[in-house]
């Protein structure tokens, strides 16, 4: 799991012109395309006359919530960052390891100068001395469209050469963590960090840190360029803003979405194109297996940040999974346990052993209901990350919402 790879723009080039990659490299909005639209105005300007704290005002406005799951505010990052003395760093989390979530891709894989104006903006409103980018090795198009579209900003005179560092993540789940990319990108193996302190005070070489995810960025652009309205303009069941579903599983057309921040899950299986045929819906994966598992009768919660809080449970990246009549709660969960037995970073004994005992307990034909909450709660309260810290949430949704199957 914890392979290290120092890769430079130059070494992804030599690796897809070698032939070690079979990217097929989608149509997307090129460099110049994008700036014919009046794409890198808006970053030009702030350099030249901009102020960043009307920017960070401007995110604020907008409602704009780390996208890669923890929701926090993006405007009030960069405040916390910027309070701490430079040099500072900014690191882009392209890892996207979730399980069903594919929305950073998406938007990679078609318009990746949004993104790539929107980190250079976030940058300049810390004033970051280098942007890591730690993208999965996984998506091999998109590291292609990246090193080439990084180059010709390079080439444009919008970034110095180097200025962008674009490294290769190895497919290990917990490099997705932000410490743990962080240890990544430093070349060490990626175990999360213990906080305090926070990556805004101490990240990368242990300098202040902003770190946003992919998607995240794709929004900054499209703030500074068209307004906070682009996000806080649309209202459903009461919460404001977009959001990027990722749907698969039982549904018609698998795909990203993009919809109201308050979709429920039957306005995302419609957006889906309804239920494949012959399934009927039975239960959903809100955002990411750690996530756990929402019965179908609980079809009327907005899937956003906050709002599933009191369900047990929260919306993550908004990877959604559709899970139908075929299926069985109690093997998702258990799929999810062995997946988190498989990428725990095995640096602390609850998450560690307690993934490989809830395998077992969960194998068992009859649960054992009062040890596994036991060792939910011990999990849960004794993890030094949220792989640990969450492992429990399937386990206690199946518990709750699918006692026959147990
Ligand atoms: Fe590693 Fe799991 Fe502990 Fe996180 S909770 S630090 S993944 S062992």
């Amino acid at each position: 799991h914890h392979h290290i790879d120092h890769a430079t723009p130059e070494k992804v080039h030599a690796a897809l012109a070698a032939g070690h990659t079979h990217a097929d490299i989608p149509d997307y909005e090129s460099f110049d395309a994008y700036r014919a639209g009046g794409g890198y105005e808006a970053l030009t300007n702030l350099r030249a006359s901009g102020n960043w704290e009307e920017v960070q005002a401007k995110v604020l406005e907008s409602g704009l919530r780390g996208l890669g799951g923890a929701g926090f505010p993006s405007g009030k990052k960069w405040g916390f960052v910027r309070a701490n003395p430079g040099p500072r760093y900014l690191a882009v989390n392209g890892d996207e390891g979730e399980p069903g979530t594919f929305k950073d891709r998406y938007y990679l894989e078609r318009t990746p100068h949004l993104f790539l104006e929107g980190m250079l903006i976030a940058a300049w409103a810390v004033e970051a001395e280098t942007c890591f980018i730690y993208m999965r090795d996984e998506y091999p198009a998109v590291l292609k469209i990246l090193a080439d579209e990084i180059a010709a900003l390079e080439a444009a005179g919008i970034v110095e050469p180097g200025y962008i560092d674009l490294r290769r993540g190895a497919g290990a789940y917990i490099c997705g963590e932000e410490s743990a990319m962080i240890e990544s990108i430093e070349g060490k193996r990626g175990l999360p960090r213990h906080r305090p302190p926070f990556v805004a005070q101490v990240g990368v070489f242990d300098r202040p840190t902003l770190v946003h995810n992919v998607e995240t960025l794709h929004w900054v652009a499209k703030v500074c360029r068209e307004g906070p309205e682009c996000l806080n303009a649309t209202e459903k069941n009461g919460r404001k803003g977009l959001r990027s579903y990722s749907v698969s599983g039982r549904v018609a057309k698998p795909g990203v979405f993009l919809l109201p921040a308050g979709s429920t899950i039957l306005d995302i299986i419609e957006a889906a194109g309804g239920m494949a045929d012959g399934h009927t819906f039975k239960a959903y994966q809100p955002g990411g297996p750690s996530s756990g598992l929402l019965p179908a009768s609980m079809d009327d919660v907005p899937l956003d940040f906050d709002t599933l809080q009191p369900h047990g449970t929260f919306i993550g990246s908004a990877a959604v999974v559709v899970l139908s009549d075929k299926d069985s709660a109690r093997d998702a969960a258990l799929n999810m346990l062995k997946f988190f037995e498989d990428e725990s970073c095995g640096q602390c004994t609850p998450c560690r052993s307690g993934c490989e005992k809830a395998v077992k307990l969960m194998q068992a034909e009859t649960w054992d209901q009062d040890l596994l909450e036991d060792l939910c709660t011990v999990m849960a309260d004794a993890s030094i990350c949220g792989l640990g810290q969450a492992a429990p949430n399937p386990i206690r949704m199946v518990m709750k919402h699918f006692g026959e199957e147990i």
